[in-house]
């Protein structure tokens, strides 16, 4: 068999399978109940809107006159132009041809990879999520990072004189949290230009972002002749089980809008249209608001971990904008040996910086975790001893 080399260069398993395990062992250990702030899993159950708008699209496929076979390359119209009107307000001016509906973020983080050659320089920032870093080093891409600091609240500056041929960003980042201001983006939108470097930007966490924040890279003029943004329902929706997203490939970008279409020809059969009704409840007025709700829910979550990191004086990434709270570590300890201290002494699973690349030891802590359990969380962190 002539297997693929690229899987030596990949950690044995993926981080968050590792983190399971660790789970799963603690559990077996103590008595005391383990909270899980790992795996950044949404928790809440499903809004009835988008539960209802499934059904309603479950009981369609029964019917012969409403019953639907193989959805549209690129997805339905009616979710297709409902993200592009979201996107205007957002202050984009992207058109449903731009946009194509997808089974979630993750996978098309690397399938966008493949509209380029093979052996490509590819930039990830990070720390960053480690999905996208793998799959092009899969695929034989020659993979760097550029390490963004604590000192700089994890905000990357663009590696002027520097050549890629394609470069990741996440705002807001996971796991840091930090997100571009317009100015800090537009930096990196005109040195991508300059550069003659595609943009992959991972807006996973757009929902998340308060403020004067841009949401999107198109908010930045000219971004649509450098960059392609991958989106996702899963942390806004809850949508980790349904799987949609989208991924805008813009016609700015030349021969890419065409070739991607292509390349769903060829590899992909498209999301499930009940899904993708579901999806499309997120654009009503009670949709939005639910959305809402729940962003707003697991900041409160983030916001009670602060003040426990706080009071135990650990220092931690402060941002609004984001679902998960980046803590340093104390002096001399590793990402791995904290968390599993964190695991051991106070019963709580959180992630290592090793798993996202980080440079800094630093420990992720998921807020997408029920109330009680966050508090349980808190209170546990401020009696940590170390
Ligand atoms: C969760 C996450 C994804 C994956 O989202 P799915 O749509 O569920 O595949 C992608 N990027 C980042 C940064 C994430 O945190």
């Amino acid at each position: 068999m002539r297997i693929n080399t690229a899987f030596d260069a990949l950690p044995k398993s993926y981080v968050f399978a590792r983190l399971a395990e660790k789970v799963a062992a603690a559990k077996k250990t103590f008595c005391d109940k383990i909270i899980d702030l790992g795996v950044g899993d949404v928790k809440l159950p499903l809004p009835e809107i988008f539960v209802r708008e499934m059904k309603l699209a479950a009981d369609e496929m029964q019917n012969r006159e409403t019953f639907r076979g193989y959805p549209p390359t690129g997805g339905y119209p009616f979710l297709r132009e409902a993200i592009a009107r979201k996107l205007l307000e957002d202050g984009a001016n992207i058109s449903p041809d731009e946009i194509f509906v997808s089974d979630g973020a993750k996978s098309e983080l690397g399938n966008v990879a493949e509209l380029f050659e093979r052996g490509i320089k590819v930039l990830f920032t990070a720390p960053c999520y480690p999905a996208g870093a793998e799959a092009n080093v899969l695929l034989g891409n020659d993979v760097e990072f550029l390490h963004a600091t604590s000192e700089d609240g994890f905000i990357p500056v663009p590696p002027y004189g520097k050549a890629y041929d394609l470069i990741y960003l996440c705002s807001p980042n996971n796991p840091t949290g930090a997100t571009f201001s317009y100015k800090e983006l537009k930096a990196w939108v005109d040195y991508a230009l300059s550069a003659n470097a595609v943009i992959v930007y991972d807006g996973a966490y757009s929902s998340y972002v308060s403020g004067d924040k841009p949401k999107t890279v198109y908010a930045v003029p000219y971004a649509d002749r450098c960059a392609i943004e991958i989106r996702s329902f899963s942390k806004s929706l809850g949508f980790t089980g349904i799987r949609v997203g989208f991924t805008v490939v813009p016609k700015n970008l030349g021969r890419l809008n065409a070739l991607w279409k292509r390349r769903l020809g060829a590899r992909f059969n498209g999301v499930s249209y009940v899904s993708q009704r579901g999806a499309a409840a997120a654009f009503t007025p009670l949709g939005k608001k639910e959305t809402e709700k729940r962003v707003n829910f697991y900041k409160t979550n983030a916001s009670v971990l602060k003040i426990a990191f706080q009071n135990r004086k650990i220092w931690y990434n402060n941002t609004c904008c984001s679902p998960y709270v980046y803590a340093r570590c104390p002096d001399g300890m590793t990402s791995e040996e904290f968390s599993d201290l964190v695991l051991t002494k106070a019963g709580i699973c959180c992630t290592p910086s090793s798993g996202f690349a980080g440079k800094e030891n630093f420990v992720r802590f998921s807020a997408f975790a029920l109330r009680e359990d966050v508090t349980e969380a808190a209170d546990r962190i401020e009696k940590l001893i170390f």
